[in-house]
């Protein structure tokens, strides 16, 4: 017999709709019932959760996250690269988590471990084994770049030793059709490309990966069933990866709307990144939050954003925490709301839509029969007042409880 749990909040929200009076019966590591009380049948043999005045929600999901980097305030990205070694990343990574699980995040897509190798493979193991505590991860080992174009950059440092670069380098059809097939057999689960970066002769964002480059990367990881995400900023690699067949861009800070609307007609998802915007203000522009005026970097992640609604491209959660403290995930959906977005959309954003990007939208994302114990109650309605995520209570993943906070008041 699988252990049974009955919970019963003050109300539930998922798909976008609020239901009073309904629990959850969470049978093993799945939800055998959702409904009135009357409907579940017997359930005197199950525990019973009671979780007055919160809301309880689908697990919330990050699309793009960085569990192997912690905030630049405290480490640069180039010092965390050339001088933690993989060991001392993992034991952070480990820390990151399960701050992320205990804060309601209860599935990420890890972007990338930018220098540590695959240890987000055994990551993500451990914590499937039960070992450590952390969310369901899907993720993409080391990013693939174009050669010279990430970092530590090499003009910065002495020419005559080789060190270590925060993703792998490729030129050409035969190499990057190689680094896919590479990543793929270390266990990645996503390939994660960077169609630009800061490479202009002014250290401007130019378009790396040529065309040819990237519908090789993306038929050879389509070849392997991997879906492919695509850091770009610029028109240009936006436009060669909508125009590639990638699943998702990242970031898209400088994207028209012309550029959106061709990414909504190829089913290209966004992944915005508004708050590591806000967090590299505050490292390196002077940036005091609630208080400054937004930066120029700040300014063109709103208006990317704003062009993205406006031209109903779907939309996810990704916040490309990392740069930012782990745990703090749901600042991207505050800026979501700020920018135009209603609590209820940035919360389907995170859940929902969430889930149908990564294709796990029979499983996960909904509070519905069938579908994994993923569950989340916060202190309040943040279908209401988006903050209110802020409040967490209780945490649940794959029918397992992490997190039970007493009762309010
Ligand atoms: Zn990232």
């Amino acid at each position: 017999m699988k252990k049974r749990t009955l919970l019963v909040p003050g109300q539930i929200w998922t798909d976008g709709e609020t239901q009073k009076n309904w629990c959850v019966l969470v049978e093993g590591e799945r939800i055998a019932a959702v409904g009135s009380p009357r409907s579940l049948g017997d359930v005197s043999d199950c525990e019973t959760i009671e979780l007055p005045g919160c809301t309880l929600l689908p697990g919330l999901m990050d699309l793009h996250s960085h569990l192997f980097l912690h905030p630049y305030n405290e480490t640069s990205w180039d010092d965390q690269v050339l001088k933690e070694t993989e060991a001392y990343r993992t034991a952070r990574a480990v820390a990151h988590a399960e701050a992320t699980l205990m804060t309601g995040f209860t599935t990420l897509r890890d972007l990338g471990t930018e220098g540590a190798g695959y240890a987000d493979v055994s990551l993500k193991r451990a914590i499937d084994d039960g070992i450590v505590k952390g969310p369901r991860l899907f993720v993409a080992g080391r990013a693939i770049v174009a050669t010279g174009a990430y970092g530590p950059a090499r003009r910065n440092y002495r020419t005559d030793c080789c060190f270590p670069q925060g993703a792998l380098e490729a030129s050409g059809v035969e190499e990057i059709v190689r680094a896919v097939r590479i990543e793929v057999a270390h266990g990645a689960d996503w390939i994660k490309l960077y169609g630009d970066y800061r490479v202009g002769p002014n250290g401007e964002t130019r378009a790396t990966f040529s065309q040819e480059e990237l519908n090789a990367a993306v038929a050879a990881a389509h070849d392997l069933g991997r879906p492919v995400a695509v850091h770009a900023m610029t028109e240009e690699a936006m436009q060669r990866a909508a125009r590639a067949g990638v699943q998702t861009i990242e970031h898209g800070y400088g994207g028209s709307g012309e550029t959106f609307a061709l990414m909504r007609v190829n089913n290209v998802a966004f992944l915005p990144t508004l708050t590591v915007s806000e967090a590299l203000s505050e490292y390196f522009r002077g940036y005091v939050r609630d208080e400054s005026d937004a930066t120029e970097s700040m300014q063109m992640a709103e208006r990317g954003f704003r062009n993205a609604l406006a031209e109903d491209v779907t939309i996810g959660c990704g916040s490309d925490v990392g740069p930012f403290p782990h745990g703090q995930n749901v600042r991207e959906l505050v800026w979501m709301t700020r920018l135009g977005m209603s609590p209820a959309q940035a919360l389907t954003a995170a859940t929902g839509i969430n889930a149908r990007i990564i294709a796990q939208d029979r499983e996960l994302g909904s509070i519905k029969s069938g579908f994994f114990a993923d569950l989340v109650a916060v202190a309040g309605d943040p279908s209401i007042e988006i903050a209110k995520l802020r409040q967490v209570r209780f945490v649940m993943k794959s029918g397992a409880i992490f997190r039970r906070d007493p009762p309010i008041g």
